[in-house]
């Protein structure tokens, strides 16, 4: 959601003359868009920022000037602390406000001119706004093959870790027509791969583009990928991230029904207690997890899942972290994310008794992830002497090669003919590693006489 966030923010300073650059020393204007979510984040950006304040120490010297700027959920938790703390910030801002960008611009710039000896002072605009930060946002200009689309923002569930539902406000869904034509111009730009993005996509129940024969007004998440999967050129639908509560059968069926949807969901649990999941007020059980999990598994046979877990919430016991492996060894992820709980100001976890000790928390951490990435590696493995198509969408780590993705979100590092960046390429998988595979292309169009593989040698093929 950050990624999307920067995007719309660089779309929005695009009129006013800013463009991107990689180089820190030459910009006019630095943002940091921060995330909230765990302790080690947050700290991240007070360290990010030392080193800014040296970059624009530098081009004050040279004759020019950085305006700093903290957005995202630090920016809506931690607002005037940031210029107390730091006071060559100029401007704070949250995850709702980010639209009121240029106008915070233009009058820091309007100060700077009128007094332009005396320092600026900074500016906070964290307020949640009445009005939807989308309405303002201009319609994007670039897209990549593989492009983020926001279609629900915030959350109204309160599970007792998070801030979310502090920082990023109160349960929101786009109409669903605003989507449809986001969607179809990030395809006319380039896409063939959408992410629907949502802090719970699957909550989303946006207003209908029009009245349906059923009086219903709202479209759910499945509903929507039905009318998505209409646009042409548009090869694959993905959501995220989706909440065991929220999956109703209409999305069920949809992984049945619609092809462009990827079989590859991720869905976090979080733990595999019962007790440990009604502290976290979850409001579902290990078994119900495990139910959606068969439900899904029946409508669409080669789906496979990823989740994310909290290890050592407050009052979790030997017991209780059994249960979360033997979920795990029951589902058997194909990918996870697992954090060590981290104490949140103002939630209600962070004030509960029998806080985990650190140590524990690294040991039982160390033992899931030890079983997850025993899993992560048959899966990559079960495909070996399969044909996966990839969609080769990014630049990998070595000069030449592009990393491709398989439908499980599988990273497939090859080098690769340019002219086949953006595009979906069917792949044969000779190896499975605990975080890649590799192959050789099969898709007979691309084939030509090169058939370059993974490990960066191009080889002739014997016709
Ligand atoms: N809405 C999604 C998750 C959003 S937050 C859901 O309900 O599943 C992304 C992930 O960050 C969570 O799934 C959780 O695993 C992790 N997370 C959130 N708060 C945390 C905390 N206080 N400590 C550690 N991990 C946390
Ligand atoms: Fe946070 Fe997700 Fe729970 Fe909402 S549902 S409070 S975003 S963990």
């Amino acid at each position: 959601m950050n990624v999307y966030d920067s995007d719309r923010m660089i779309d929005l300073l695009k009129p006013l003359g800013y463009e991107l650059t990689e180089e820190p020393s030459e910009a006019d204007i630095a943002i940091l868009n921060t995330c909230h979510i765990r302790e080690k984040a947050e700290q991240k950006v007070y360290s990010d920022l030392g080193r800014l304040k040296l970059q624009q120490d530098q081009r004050r010297l040279e004759g020019n000037d950085m305006l700093i700027g903290v957005g995202g959920c630090v920016g809506q938790a931690e607002g005037a602390e940031i210029i107390k703390q730091a006071p060559y910030v100029s401007m704070v801002f949250g995850p709702q406000t980010y639209h009121r960008l240029p106008e915070m611009i233009a009058q820091l710039v309007r100060q700077k001119d009128a007094n332009s000896k005396k320092r600026s002072r900074g500016l906070v605009d964290t307020d949640f706004p009445i009005e939807s930060k989308f309405d303002s946002l201009t319609p994007p200009t670039i897209s990549p093959a593989s492009a983020f689309l926001a279609i629900q923002e915030g959350c109204d569930k309160f599970c007792t870790f998070c801030v979310v539902p502090y920082t990023r406000g109160a349960e929101f869904s786009r109409p669903a027509l605003e989507i449809i034509e986001d969607a179809k111009r990030l395809v006319s730009l380039g896409a063939v791969e959408i992410t629907l993005l949502g802090q719970n996509v699957n909550a989303y129940h946006g207003a209908a583009p029009y009245a349906s024969v059923h009086g219903k007004n709202e479209w759910g998440l499945a509903r929507l990928i039905q009318e998505l999967s209409n646009i042409e050129g548009l090869k694959r639908i993905r959501y995220t991230t989706s909440h065991p509560r929220d999956v109703d059968q209409d999305l069920i069926d949809a992984h049945r029904d619609i092809p462009q949807l990827m079989p590859f969901i991720h869905l976090p649990v979080q733990s595999g207690s019962d007790r440990i999941l009604e502290a976290m007020n979850r409001k579902h059980s290990a078994k119900d997890y495990l139910k959606i999990i068969e439900l899904f598994k029946k409508a669409r046979e080669d789906i496979a899942f990823s989740s994310d877990f909290i290890i050592g919430f407050p009052g979790e016991t030997d017991a209780d972290h059994k249960a979360t492996l033997a979920l795990i060894e029951e589902v058997k992820f194909g990918q996870a994310y697992s954090f060590k709980y981290s104490v949140r100001p103002g939630t209600p976890a962070g004030a509960m008794e029998l806080q985990v000790e650190e140590k524990v928390k690294s040991m039982r951490l160390h033992e899931l992830q030890h079983l997850l990435g025993d899993h992560q590696l048959s899966f990559n493995k079960s495909k070996i002497g399969t044909i996966q198509p990839v969609l080769f969408d990014r630049k990998a780590k070595l000069e030449g090669q592009m990393l491709g993705k398989t439908p499980y979100m599988q990273s497939v590092p090859m080098m690769i003919p340019e002219r086949l960046f953006g595009k979906i390429v069917d792949v044969k998988i000779e190896d499975g590693y605990a975080g890649s595979l590799a192959g050789s292309i099969v898709t007979e169009e691309y084939i030509g006489n090169i058939n370059p593989s993974h490990n960066g040698q191009e080889r002739e093929i014997p016709v």
